[in-house]
Protein backbone atom coordinates (compact mmCIF):
# COMPACT_ATOMS: atom_id res chain seq x y z
CA UNK A 1 0.00 0.00 0.00
CA UNK A 2 1.29 3.59 -0.99
CA UNK A 3 1.53 6.39 1.77
CA UNK A 4 1.17 9.71 1.43
CA UNK A 5 1.46 13.05 2.76
CA UNK A 6 -1.03 15.75 1.65
CA UNK A 7 -1.04 19.46 3.24
CA UNK A 8 -3.63 21.71 2.88
CA UNK A 9 -2.23 24.58 1.36
CA UNK A 10 -5.22 26.25 1.44
CA UNK A 11 -9.11 25.49 1.62
CA UNK A 12 -8.76 24.60 -2.23
CA UNK A 13 -5.40 23.90 -2.64
CA UNK A 14 -3.18 20.66 -1.57
CA UNK A 15 -0.03 19.46 -2.20
CA UNK A 16 1.24 15.75 -1.76
CA UNK A 17 3.82 13.80 -2.46
CA UNK A 18 4.63 9.90 -1.49
CA UNK A 19 6.15 9.16 1.94
CA UNK A 20 8.81 5.92 1.66
CA UNK A 21 8.92 5.96 5.70
CA UNK A 22 7.67 8.42 8.57
CA UNK A 23 11.12 8.24 10.42
CA UNK A 24 9.75 10.33 13.63
CA UNK A 25 6.46 11.72 14.70
CA UNK A 26 6.25 13.88 18.24
CA UNK A 27 3.84 16.15 20.00
CA UNK A 28 6.73 18.82 21.37
CA UNK A 29 5.54 21.53 24.09
CA UNK A 30 5.09 23.72 21.13
CA UNK A 31 3.93 21.79 17.81
CA UNK A 32 3.37 18.62 16.23
CA UNK A 33 6.83 17.61 14.40
CA UNK A 34 7.44 14.81 12.12
CA UNK A 35 10.11 13.85 9.96
CA UNK A 36 9.39 11.90 6.45
CA UNK A 37 11.26 9.99 3.82
CA UNK A 38 9.93 10.64 0.42
CA UNK A 39 11.55 9.52 -3.17
CA UNK A 40 12.18 12.84 -4.45
CA UNK A 41 12.48 15.54 -1.89
CA UNK A 42 14.49 13.37 0.45
CA UNK A 43 14.03 14.02 4.16
CA UNK A 44 10.79 16.35 5.32
CA UNK A 45 10.67 17.79 8.27
CA UNK A 46 6.95 19.26 9.27
CA UNK A 47 4.94 21.22 11.60
CA UNK A 48 1.64 21.39 12.77
CA UNK A 49 1.09 19.88 9.03
CA UNK A 50 3.24 22.45 6.92
CA UNK A 51 6.26 21.91 5.29
CA UNK A 52 9.20 23.64 7.12
CA UNK A 53 12.14 22.29 4.86
CA UNK A 54 13.11 19.41 2.17
CA UNK A 55 17.08 18.26 2.24
CA UNK A 56 16.18 18.67 -1.90
CA UNK A 57 15.22 22.17 -1.86
CA UNK A 58 16.38 24.02 1.33
CA UNK A 59 19.54 25.49 -0.02
CA UNK A 60 17.32 27.96 -1.83
CA UNK A 61 16.03 29.10 1.09
CA UNK A 62 18.65 29.30 3.69
CA UNK A 63 21.45 30.19 0.96
CA UNK A 64 19.31 33.26 0.33
CA UNK A 65 18.33 34.18 4.03
CA UNK A 66 21.51 33.92 5.33
CA UNK A 67 24.21 35.57 2.09
CA UNK A 68 21.62 38.45 1.40
CA UNK A 69 21.99 40.17 4.65
CA UNK A 70 26.00 38.97 5.68
CA UNK A 71 26.92 40.55 2.22
CA UNK A 72 25.30 43.54 2.68
CA UNK A 73 26.49 44.40 6.43
CA UNK A 74 30.33 45.07 6.01
CA UNK A 75 31.18 43.95 8.58
CA UNK A 76 28.33 41.30 9.90
CA UNK A 77 30.37 40.28 12.93
CA UNK A 78 27.14 39.61 15.42
CA UNK A 79 24.84 37.72 14.04
CA UNK A 80 21.23 36.85 15.85
CA UNK A 81 19.09 33.98 14.59
CA UNK A 82 15.90 33.62 15.59
CA UNK A 83 13.91 30.18 15.31
CA UNK A 84 15.70 28.21 12.65
CA UNK A 85 15.51 24.90 14.89
CA UNK A 86 16.11 22.70 11.72
CA UNK A 87 20.00 24.26 11.69
CA UNK A 88 19.96 25.28 7.83
CA UNK A 89 20.24 29.58 8.45
CA UNK A 90 22.89 28.90 11.09
CA UNK A 91 24.90 26.39 8.69
CA UNK A 92 24.90 29.35 6.35
CA UNK A 93 25.47 31.94 9.06
CA UNK A 94 28.63 29.85 10.70
CA UNK A 95 30.33 29.12 7.04
CA UNK A 96 30.33 33.16 6.29
CA UNK A 97 34.12 34.09 6.80
CA UNK A 98 33.32 37.64 8.08
CA UNK A 99 30.92 36.61 11.01
CA UNK A 100 32.42 36.15 14.36
CA UNK A 101 29.53 34.99 17.01
CA UNK A 102 26.08 33.67 15.46
CA UNK A 103 23.42 33.57 18.54
CA UNK A 104 20.12 30.99 17.39
CA UNK A 105 17.14 31.71 19.40
CA UNK A 106 14.92 28.61 19.13
CA UNK A 107 11.78 28.15 21.69
CA UNK A 108 11.20 24.22 20.55
CA UNK A 109 14.53 22.00 21.50
CA UNK A 110 12.47 19.01 19.94
CA UNK A 111 12.67 20.38 16.68
CA UNK A 112 16.75 20.61 17.07
CA UNK A 113 16.82 17.22 18.62
CA UNK A 114 15.03 15.83 15.23
CA UNK A 115 17.38 17.94 13.03
CA UNK A 116 20.44 16.86 14.33
CA UNK A 117 19.13 12.83 14.37
CA UNK A 118 17.32 12.85 10.91
CA UNK A 119 18.71 16.33 8.81
CA UNK A 120 22.29 16.16 9.65
CA UNK A 121 23.00 18.07 6.15
CA UNK A 122 21.12 21.24 7.70
CA UNK A 123 22.14 20.46 11.38
CA UNK A 124 25.87 20.00 11.13
CA UNK A 125 26.17 24.30 11.70
CA UNK A 126 24.41 23.98 15.00
CA UNK A 127 27.86 22.74 16.76
CA UNK A 128 30.13 25.15 15.31
CA UNK A 129 32.53 27.31 18.02
CA UNK A 130 31.11 30.27 16.24
CA UNK A 131 27.07 29.25 17.56
CA UNK A 132 25.75 29.86 20.89
CA UNK A 133 22.87 27.84 20.79
CA UNK A 134 19.46 29.46 23.47
CA UNK A 135 16.08 27.43 23.72
CA UNK A 136 14.27 31.05 24.57
CA UNK A 137 11.15 33.06 23.13
CA UNK A 138 12.80 34.98 20.69
CA UNK A 139 10.13 37.72 21.27
CA UNK A 140 11.66 38.00 24.64
CA UNK A 141 15.20 37.85 23.63
CA UNK A 142 15.14 40.79 21.24
CA UNK A 143 13.55 42.87 23.89
CA UNK A 144 16.41 41.85 26.74
CA UNK A 145 19.33 42.74 24.01
CA UNK A 146 19.16 46.45 22.89
CA UNK A 147 22.04 47.39 20.33
CA UNK A 148 23.56 44.35 20.20
CA UNK A 149 23.56 42.52 17.04
CA UNK A 150 24.89 43.82 13.73
CA UNK A 151 22.50 41.32 11.37
CA UNK A 152 19.22 40.04 12.76
CA UNK A 153 17.79 36.90 10.45
CA UNK A 154 13.92 35.58 11.69
CA UNK A 155 13.41 31.92 10.26
CA UNK A 156 10.30 31.45 11.71
CA UNK A 157 7.51 29.00 10.46
CA UNK A 158 4.04 30.70 9.05
CA UNK A 159 2.53 33.35 11.55
CA UNK A 160 0.76 31.20 13.89
CA UNK A 161 1.36 29.87 17.12
CA UNK A 162 4.72 30.86 18.86
CA UNK A 163 5.46 32.45 15.60
CA UNK A 164 2.58 34.87 15.47
CA UNK A 165 4.19 37.32 17.19
CA UNK A 166 7.03 37.38 14.88
CA UNK A 167 4.76 39.04 12.56
CA UNK A 168 3.62 42.25 14.21
CA UNK A 169 4.60 46.13 15.24
CA UNK A 170 5.95 45.49 18.51
CA UNK A 171 8.08 42.92 17.41
CA UNK A 172 10.18 44.87 14.67
CA UNK A 173 10.07 47.74 17.17
CA UNK A 174 12.05 45.62 19.43
CA UNK A 175 14.20 44.10 16.80
CA UNK A 176 14.73 47.62 15.43
CA UNK A 177 16.32 48.41 19.37
CA UNK A 178 18.18 45.10 19.22
CA UNK A 179 20.39 46.12 16.17
CA UNK A 180 23.77 48.68 16.25
CA UNK A 181 22.91 51.71 15.17
CA UNK A 182 23.93 50.38 11.25
CA UNK A 183 22.67 46.94 11.61
CA UNK A 184 20.03 45.33 9.30
CA UNK A 185 17.25 42.61 9.41
CA UNK A 186 15.97 39.93 7.50
CA UNK A 187 12.64 38.11 7.68
CA UNK A 188 11.34 35.39 5.41
CA UNK A 189 7.49 37.02 4.77
CA UNK A 190 5.88 34.40 2.73
CA UNK A 191 4.18 33.59 -0.55
CA UNK A 192 4.03 36.71 -2.86
CA UNK A 193 0.91 34.78 -4.44
CA UNK A 194 -1.14 34.22 -1.31
CA UNK A 195 0.04 36.38 1.42
CA UNK A 196 0.43 39.54 -0.38
CA UNK A 197 -1.47 41.24 2.32
CA UNK A 198 0.76 40.47 4.89
CA UNK A 199 3.49 41.11 2.59
CA UNK A 200 2.30 44.41 2.43
CA UNK A 201 1.86 45.29 6.30
CA UNK A 202 5.15 44.03 6.88
CA UNK A 203 6.76 46.33 4.67
CA UNK A 204 4.45 49.04 6.04
CA UNK A 205 5.75 48.39 9.50
CA UNK A 206 9.12 48.44 8.77
CA UNK A 207 9.27 51.64 6.40
CA UNK A 208 8.33 53.28 9.45
CA UNK A 209 11.34 52.07 11.66
CA UNK A 210 14.05 51.73 9.09
CA UNK A 211 14.82 54.18 5.93
CA UNK A 212 15.63 51.50 3.67
CA UNK A 213 13.46 48.28 2.95
CA UNK A 214 13.64 45.99 0.01
CA UNK A 215 11.33 42.75 -0.54
CA UNK A 216 13.87 39.89 -2.30
CA UNK A 217 12.57 37.02 -4.07
CA UNK A 218 13.73 33.18 -3.91
CA UNK A 219 11.97 29.81 -5.53
CA UNK A 220 11.40 26.79 -2.85
CA UNK A 221 9.23 24.56 -4.78
CA UNK A 222 7.78 22.78 -2.17
CA UNK A 223 6.05 26.11 -0.25
CA UNK A 224 2.88 26.95 -1.31
CA UNK A 225 2.96 28.56 -4.38
CA UNK A 226 6.68 28.05 -5.08
CA UNK A 227 8.00 32.15 -5.13
CA UNK A 228 9.06 32.94 -2.02
CA UNK A 229 9.57 36.11 -0.04
CA UNK A 230 12.28 37.61 2.46
CA UNK A 231 12.21 41.62 3.81
CA UNK A 232 14.80 43.33 4.16
CA UNK A 233 15.14 46.31 6.72
CA UNK A 234 18.20 48.33 7.13
CA UNK A 235 19.91 51.46 9.15
CA UNK A 236 22.30 51.98 6.40
CA UNK A 237 23.68 49.68 4.36
CA UNK A 238 21.76 48.58 1.06
CA UNK A 239 21.75 45.39 -0.60
CA UNK A 240 21.77 47.32 -3.85
CA UNK A 241 25.23 48.60 -3.37
CA UNK A 242 27.05 45.35 -2.26
CA UNK A 243 30.27 45.13 -4.81
CA UNK A 244 30.79 41.68 -6.12
CA UNK A 245 34.20 41.98 -5.48
CA UNK A 246 33.08 41.99 -1.48
CA UNK A 247 30.73 38.83 -1.48
CA UNK A 248 33.08 35.83 -0.44
CA UNK A 249 33.81 32.77 -2.71
CA UNK A 250 32.08 29.87 -0.99
CA UNK A 251 30.62 26.73 -2.34
CA UNK A 252 27.06 28.03 -2.77
CA UNK A 253 24.71 25.96 -4.78
CA UNK A 254 21.98 28.69 -5.54
CA UNK A 255 23.37 32.12 -4.39
CA UNK A 256 25.94 34.03 -6.22
CA UNK A 257 26.57 37.82 -7.07
CA UNK A 258 24.51 37.71 -9.89
CA UNK A 259 21.35 36.63 -7.69
CA UNK A 260 22.35 39.08 -4.65
CA UNK A 261 21.15 41.75 -7.21
CA UNK A 262 18.33 39.87 -9.69
CA UNK A 263 16.79 38.67 -6.69
CA UNK A 264 15.56 42.82 -5.65
CA UNK A 265 13.91 43.02 -9.29
CA UNK A 266 10.27 42.18 -8.60
CA UNK A 267 7.69 41.36 -10.92
CA UNK A 268 4.96 44.35 -11.64
CA UNK A 269 2.46 42.98 -9.44
CA UNK A 270 4.47 43.33 -6.73
CA UNK A 271 6.09 46.47 -7.52
CA UNK A 272 2.45 47.63 -7.61
CA UNK A 273 1.75 45.84 -4.22
CA UNK A 274 4.93 48.09 -2.84
CA UNK A 275 4.33 50.73 -4.52
CA UNK A 276 0.49 51.56 -3.05
CA UNK A 277 1.79 51.94 0.66
N1 LIG B 1 12.13 27.82 6.91
C1 LIG B 1 10.90 27.48 7.54
C2 LIG B 1 9.74 28.18 6.91
O1 LIG B 1 9.91 29.12 6.12
O2 LIG B 1 8.61 27.75 7.18
C3 LIG B 1 10.98 27.72 9.04
C4 LIG B 1 11.99 26.79 9.62
S1 LIG B 1 12.30 26.66 11.32
C5 LIG B 1 11.87 24.99 11.56
C6 LIG B 1 11.13 27.61 12.19
C7 LIG B 1 11.31 27.49 13.71
O3 LIG B 1 10.87 28.68 14.37
C8 LIG B 1 10.55 26.34 14.37
O4 LIG B 1 11.46 25.35 14.76
C9 LIG B 1 9.83 26.98 15.56
O5 LIG B 1 9.90 26.20 16.72
C10 LIG B 1 10.60 28.29 15.71
N2 LIG B 1 9.84 29.36 16.37
C11 LIG B 1 8.51 29.67 16.25
N3 LIG B 1 8.20 30.70 17.02
C12 LIG B 1 9.35 31.09 17.66
C13 LIG B 1 9.66 32.11 18.61
N4 LIG B 1 8.72 32.94 19.06
N5 LIG B 1 10.94 32.20 19.05
C14 LIG B 1 11.90 31.34 18.60
N6 LIG B 1 11.65 30.36 17.72
C15 LIG B 1 10.39 30.23 17.25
Amino acid sequence: MELWYTENQNDHLRFSCRVTRTLHVEKTPFQHLAVLETPVLDRVLVLDGIVQTTVWDEFMYHEMIAHVPLNTHPRPEKVLIIGGGDGGTAREVVRHPRVVKAVMVEIDERVIAASRQFLPELSQGLDSPKLELRIEDGIEHVAQHPGEYDVIIVDSPDPVGPARGLFGRQFYEEVARALKDDGLFVAQSESPLFNAELIAEINRYLRSLFPLVRLYLTCVPTYPGGMWSFTLASKRYDPLQVEPISIPELPYRYYNAGIHHAAFTLPQFLNELLDQD
